[in-house]
């Protein structure tokens, strides 16, 4: 299994690297064998070679099987030119992939209940969805248009069938190994896109009979987010709605530092592996930062790009229990409403984690 590792700026290469330290111990355990390669995008790549994504890395990416990313960018190169800036390393690297799905977990751990902004008799019922945003279609990628006076705009909102066919696919595999419910969500009674999308997810539902699914419109899904989020087990929807609803999803659970996130397309392209978050220069090169968003990035990885459900379990599983001991990095040390909590660095907490992998 080959992997294109892009440790990119900021804590990347720190959380990066922990995330393939637990990845060797993984191999071992399951007697794999992962080959990596180191891949410039972001601010390094603009350092040595003057563009964010040169075409040496997004042809080592195209000839890997999985892409693992830590985060780009940071106040160094904040004044490049807005085409040359690390990010857009980030948005050619989808495209050249054509990862059209967004997969991210919102996922409340039990230990970190005190982080959840929500009330407690809401929390205590658990969160557990994940949210399937579409990536490559919507109003992000239409016309983007502002008249000479600049006082008119427009922005265009597209969907096919065949972008909304394969992304309810996705979401309708995921939720057949969850608890079987699917939520689309979408504009339908204003957006022309929303009306076909909703009859397009019904059709694709009819071979999906084992699936509950229900339609929700998005300013009644982000409110019932923070009512009631444990209602959800996927939900599906287009990429501005993805955008918006995916932020508020994390935050309800406590920390960026620990979420995950994939970026599926075709069967024979490499797919995307990252944490949510940013490069977080405030704390780079510290040992600061939270390595268990780039971990459990990696465990998406086992599970989506090679089936290796046991591996993937197995470092889920010993995040669980590190956080259930108590250990913990900055972003997440809680002592005033838990005594029981231990303060780790980076590169410890991941080695507490691969201990008890
Ligand atoms: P950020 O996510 O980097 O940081 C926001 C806050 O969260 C900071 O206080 C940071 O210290 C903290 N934080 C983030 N990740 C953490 C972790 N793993 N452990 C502990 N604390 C963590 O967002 P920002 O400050 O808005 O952006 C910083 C840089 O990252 C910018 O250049 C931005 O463009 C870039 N960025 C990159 C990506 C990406 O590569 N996918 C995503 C978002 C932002």
């Amino acid at each position: 299994m080959n992997i294109a590792v892009i440790r990119g700026d900021g804590i990347g290469p720190e959380i990066v690297g922990e995330a393939l330290n637990i990845l060797n111990i993984i191999a071992e355990k399951f007697n794999l064998k992962f080959n990596y390669q180191d891949v410039y995008m972001g601010g390094c790549a603009i350092d040595k070679f003057g563009e964010p994504l040169p075409d040496v890395s997004v042809k080592a990416c195209l000839n890997s099987d999985a892409v693992l990313l830590g985060a780009v960018g940071g106040p160094k190169w904040d004044l490049q030119q807005p085409e040359n800036r690390p990010e857009k390393g980030l948005l050619k690297l989808r495209n050249a992939l054509g990862v059209y799905a967004n997969i991210r977990p919102a996922k409340m751990f039990n230990a970190l209940k005190s982080a959840c902004p929500l009330r407690d008799d809401i929390a205590n019922k658990g969160i557990d969805f994940i949210v399937i945003r579409e990536l490559t279609g919507g109003i992000y990628f239409g016309e983007h248009f502002i008249n000479e006076d600049k006082d008119f705009a427009r922005d265009v909102m597209t969907y096919s069938k065949l972008e909304i066919e394969r992304i309810a696919k996705i979401a309708f595999e995921t939720a057949r190994i969850r608890n079987k419910k699917v939520t689309s969500v979408d504009k339908a009674n204003v957006l022309a896109t929303s009306r076909i999308w909703r009859e397009i997810v019904n059709n694709i539902a009819k071979d999906y009979s084992d699936i509950e699914l229900n339609h929700m419109y998005v300013d009644n899904a982000s409110m019932q987010i923070v009512k009631d989020p444990s209602q959800f087990d996927v939900i599906l929807t287009e990429n501005m709605f993805g955008d918006i609803l995916s932020d508020e999803a994390s935050q309800i659970t406590g920390s960026i530092g620990l979420i995950p996130s994939a970026s599926l397309g075709a069967d024979n392209t490499p797919w995307l592996y990252e944490p949510i978050h940013g490069s977080a220069p405030d704390i780079a090169g510290q040992n600061k930062a939270n390595p268990i968003g780039t971990i459990l990035a990696a465990a998406m990885m086992l599970r989506y790009s090679f089936k290796l459900e046991d591996a993937a379990r197995a470092i889920e599983q010993a995040v669980n229990k590190i956080l259930d001991e108590g250990w913990r990095t900055g972003d997440i040390f809680d002592a005033k409403h838990d005594d029981k909590n231990k303060l780790l660095g980076c590169k410890e907490i991941a080695e507490a984690i691969g201990e008890r992998i």
